[in-house]
């Protein structure tokens, strides 16, 4: 049975100190909580990571990467790799977010290249990807995504889909305060389902989880995730707040 996941996308927020508090606040607020099957994850920032894991151990949470780079080591002034993130504890990274293509111009060719050195560290990949304001416009929201995936997936062997995880957000939802609709969410999330089953099979396309990412809140969340092929959310800006957070994690 494929895993329901609560991933939040801390972005570039929490300092060290702000870091340590939101963790704590987290694993309190878990203490009591049975998660049914259900797996809790958060990203903070590179600088935060090892402090993060320290106290995520034999906790609910896992600690995951907003990105990394695609070389093992090397001339890149400024980046991480996977070999780093590893040395670390970190065993998941989030790779392809809107705000990383758009603003750090990462292409699916680019993107290509980073799941392949993720999952060759044996790295899980939280891969994103959806289609801007301007494609739902004119209807080619479902083109945009398959090609998407196609470019950046589609060379992986099946195995390497147990690695996978799917972040479906549509870009004019992120950070905007407008969310997809529960049905457009389950209508894009059963098209991403039945790409994947065309491509690799049945087997494997319903093993991925496949998340949603855009606005989710406590208020919306139990409708998003009731539906029956989103298997949970990438979380911005509700998961900056252990309340919020908690919610949406209990939102199943
Ligand atoms: C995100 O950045 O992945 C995201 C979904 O942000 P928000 O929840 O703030 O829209």
């Amino acid at each position: 049975m494929r895993k329901n996941i609560v991933a939040g996308n801390w972005k570039m927020n929490n300092d060290l100190k702000a870091t340590k508090t939101l963790v704590k606040q987290i694993k309190k607020s878990l203490k009591k909580t049975k998660l049914k099957n259900t797996r809790v994850i958060i990203a903070p920032t590179f600088t935060n990571l090892p402090s993060a894991v320290k106290r995520c151990k034999k906790s609910k949470i896992e600690v995951a990467a907003q990105n990394m780079h695609q070389a093992t080591s090397g001339a890149f002034t400024g980046e991480i790799s996977a070999e780093m993130l590893k040395s670390v504890g970190v065993k998941t990274v989030i790779l392809g977010h809107s705000e990383r293509r758009a603003y750090f111009g990462e292409t699916d060719a680019l993107l290509a290249e980073k799941v392949n050195a993720a999952l060759a560290h044996k790295l899980e990949v939280i891969f994103c990807f959806g289609e801007e304001l301007a494609d739902r416009k004119a209807n080619k929201e479902e083109a945009v995504v398959e090609s998407q995936i196609k470019n950046a997936l589609f060379h992986l062997e099946a195995d390497a889909f147990k690695k996978i995880v799917l972040a479906y957000e549509p870009v004019w939802a992120i950070g905007t305060g407008e969310t997809a609709s529960p049905e457009q969410a389950q209508d894009m999330h059963a098209f991403i389902r039945k790409t994947l089953a065309d491509k690799y099979g049945n087997g494997v396309a319903d093993s991925v989880s496949i998340l949603y990412g855009g606005s989710v809140k406590p208020a919306n969340a139990s409708e998003i995730f009731g539906k029956p092929d989103v298997d949970g959310g990438l979380i911005g800006g509700a998961a900056l707040k252990a309340e919020d957070f908690h919610a949406i994690i209990t939102a199943f």
